[in-house]
């Protein structure tokens, strides 16, 4: 299969997620919720190994051990998150938006948005990037990515649920952190000599998901208690000893990933 067209897949699958997370969010039933949580508990263990465990590496084959630049890019794209969700957005946080007192300020659940779309904007650089560089890689850091898309859909729903819009204007939010991804992935395609550059960088984003996104979802668990205003902080929010275990099996299912890749195409 060309290159192109793996891109193509992988992008439509990638978005995908993004909108059947927010058609997800008239189901209002515990179950589907809970399930969520676990997708998240997964998709921050398998996106932590892969990070770790194969795009590093990669980077390192790259740049011939010489890792002062990449780490930096690293650096970079790992801050670009925490400036964007996190300074510049006054409130957000991954997972079912239940602060509703806090949305409904002007402009707080558009800059959570805003900043939503950036990250899935670099959701789709690193695919890209881990495609152009091999199917191997490509394949793996679209799997560690697609775990937390549906998840990540949800998320944007509900950000405009709470700030008082209806359910058309939050599967409109989906869309558009769907066409952010998809936006990331053609925007590597046309500057393919980049890469070397957008692995890292892109890495540094999806490590900031996985580890600050994404476990303190699983750790605090925002949407176990529908508390409006405030986090409670007495032991009974976190989000279960299942849910963190679930971390510890997305590891385990990107090992199982890395033997089946290694016996289908002996890599
Ligand atoms: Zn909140
Ligand atoms: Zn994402």
């Amino acid at each position: 299969m060309n290159t192109y067209l793996q891109l193509l897949v992988f992008g439509v699958l990638a978005s995908a997620g993004n909108l059947l997370g927010g058609l997800l969010i008239t189901r209002k039933s515990r179950t589907s919720k809970a399930r969520l949580r676990y997708l998240i508990a997964l998709g921050a263990g398998f996106m932590l190994a892969a990070v770790f465990l194969e795009v590093i590496p990669e980077i390192s084959e790259q740049w011939q051990g010489r890792m002062l630049i990449p780490m930096a890019l690293l650096l970079a794209g790992y801050l670009l998150l925490q400036l964007a969700e996190h300074t510049i957005a006054p409130h957000f946080h991954f997972g079912e938006e239940v602060h509703t007192h806090e949305m409904v300020r002007r402009g707080v659940a558009a800059s959570a948005v805003v900043a939503l779309s950036i990250h899935t904007f670099f959701d789709g650089v690193a695919i890209s990037s881990g495609l152009l560089t091999s199917f191997r890689l490509g394949l793996i850091i679209f799997l560690a990515v697609f775990l937390h898309k549906i998840p990540e859909g949800f998320t944007v729903a509900s950000i405009v649920l709470s700030s008082g819009r209806g359910v058309r204007a939050a599967r409109n939010a989906s869309f558009l952190i769907a066409g952010a991804t998809f936006a990331g992935i053609l925007t590597v395609s046309l500057v393919k000599p980049a890469v070397i550059y957008t692995l890292p960088f892109s890495a540094g984003v999806t490590l900031y998901v996985a580890a600050s996104d994404l476990i303190p979802e699983v750790n605090h668990g925002f949407d176990s208690h529908n508390h409006d205003h405030e986090h409670k902080h007495d032991g009974t929010d976190h989000g279960g000893k299942l849910t963190s275990l679930l971390v510890f099996a997305g590891v385990a299912l990107f090992f199982l990933t890395q033997q089946l890749l290694h016996m289908a195409i002996g890599e």
